[in-house]
């Protein structure tokens, strides 16, 4: 069995403070200010009315033109620049094999999440359009156009899946069944399959049903915190925003009845004041119940109510990934491992010849999320450097090579047996 004993002093991985883990007390997200009447549900760019032009290019100098979903939507750096909108080249990566789409509206996303550089507060003093979003801007771009190019060869696109994030809109259900309608009329869904992650704060289960009847594949629910607590924190009350546990947790039972095993999921974001122990058992549960766990490390984004936090130390999020990893796709269990008096992983419940070939594999350090073609356990949604910048990667997107898993290694404090 592979125990490990936690270090008391600083490491490479740990953060300055010297933790190896961010706990709930640190991680308390700063309360929002409100917000000038003119600047309130983007007021001034529908007061303005500037005609969109093609592509807008996050600018936040310059007003945002007046952009709205259907019509429009916004997506990642990497899906525009996979498909020659924007130039630019990314680390260690030709391209992203997920298109991510964004709903856009001059009023935004009407939650607050205090971790999310989407969130409400950020209309006092940036347009929406012009907002970073796990650490990158995301340009806005008729949604004809998309799909204009993309159906010209679907079979031999770059994209293994396309996404459409919902955010927290009164909109949001009618413009995501025209937008995957629009879609699926033109791109056949077995070629490039579709995954909806959803706003389960507005959704009813028939908003459920009618997603997978327009031809979705996958449905997912950014329950985003691990622990009730931590969720009415960053999510709802705590920080003047309208979601509740509860009513995720319904929508993503409602998602596993219809869309049956393997075909739902939540987001979790590691690091926001949640145990090791804490995170890895709703792992378990989720998996329990069918489904699966896409990971995010915590990236203190820019403009968000939580900026001033640590990101995630490396010590903390390695073990979460790969004990992660062991739980969803190797058929270990949470009860196998053990854990300390802080909760941290301390074993992970199998032989250490195993870990180590598990570690050299490298698949558990890539990004997680929706599969895509080349196997069940490889991420379509490689999100490049969502949460981390490129010097210190957490999520790989791409195949971790041998400098790489050094370092991992390293950060896991498992000795580095690479030749
Ligand atoms: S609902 Fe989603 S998009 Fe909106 S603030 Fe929360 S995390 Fe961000």
């Amino acid at each position: 069995m592979s125990c490990i004993e936690h270090k008391t002093t600083a490491s490479p991985a740990n953060d300055a403070a010297g933790r190896d883990h961010n706990p709930f007390d640190v991680m308390e997200p700063r309360a929002p200010q409100r917000t000038p009447v003119d600047r309130k549900n983007g007021k001034h760019v529908k007061a303005n009315d500037i005609p969109p032009q093609g592509v807008y290019l996050p600018n936040n100098n310059i007003l945002a033109p007046h952009m709205k979903s259907p019509e429009y939507v916004q997506l990642s750096t990497a899906a525009a620049i996979t498909l020659g909108i924007m130039g630019g080249r990314m680390y260690g990566c030709e391209c992203t094999r997920c298109l991510n789409l964004l709903l856009t509206y001059p009023e935004g996303c009407r939650a607050n999440c205090a971790y999310c550089g989407l969130a409400r507060h950020r209309e006092a003093d940036r347009d929406y359009a012009d907002r970073n979003f796990i650490r990158v801007d995301w340009p806005a771009v008729p949604m004809t156009d998309i799909i204009n190019i993309v159906a010209k060869d679907p079979d031999s696109s770059p994209f293994h899946r396309m996404c459409i994030s919902m955010i927290t809109h009164p909109r949001s259900e009618d413009d995501t069944f025209t937008v995957l309608g629009q879609w699926t009329d033109r791109i056949d869904p077995d070629a490039i399959p579709v995954s909806i992650l959803s706003n389960p704060t507005t959704m009813t289960r028939d908003d459920v049903q009618r997603t997978k009847d327009l031809g979705a594949d996958i449905f997912t629910v950014a329950l985003d915190a691990a622990t009730p607590e931590l969720f009415d924190r960053t999510r709802g009350k705590g920080v003047q925003s309208p979601h509740k546990w509860s009513k995720y947790w319904d929508i993503m039972l409602e998602a596993r009845d219809i869309f049956g095993p393997q075909k739902f999921g939540a987001h979790i974001i590691v690091g926001m004041g949640e145990t090791e122990y804490e995170v890895l058992n709703l792992v378990q549960e989720l998996v329990d119940l069918g489904g699966h766990s896409h990971m995010f490390c915590f990236f203190p984004e820019q403009g968000s109510l939580m900026d001033h936090l640590p990101a995630t130390p490396r010590d903390q999020w390695r073990r979460v990934q790969l004990a992660r990893y062991l739980i969803d796709y190797r058929g270990v269990r949470v009860g196998q491992m053990r854990f300390d008096d802080q909760g941290r992983v301390s074993d992970y419940g199998i032989s250490d010849a195993e870990l180590a070939d598990i570690i050299d594999e490298g698949i558990a350090f890539r990004t997680s999320g929706c599969p895509g073609k080349f196997q069940d356990d490889i991420s379509a949604c490689d999100r490049p450097y969502g949460d981390s910048p490129p010097s210190d990667i957490a999520s790989y997107p791409f195949q971790p090579k041998k400098k790489d898993l050094k370092r991992i290694r390293k950060q896991l404090d498992i000795p580095v047996m690479l030749e």
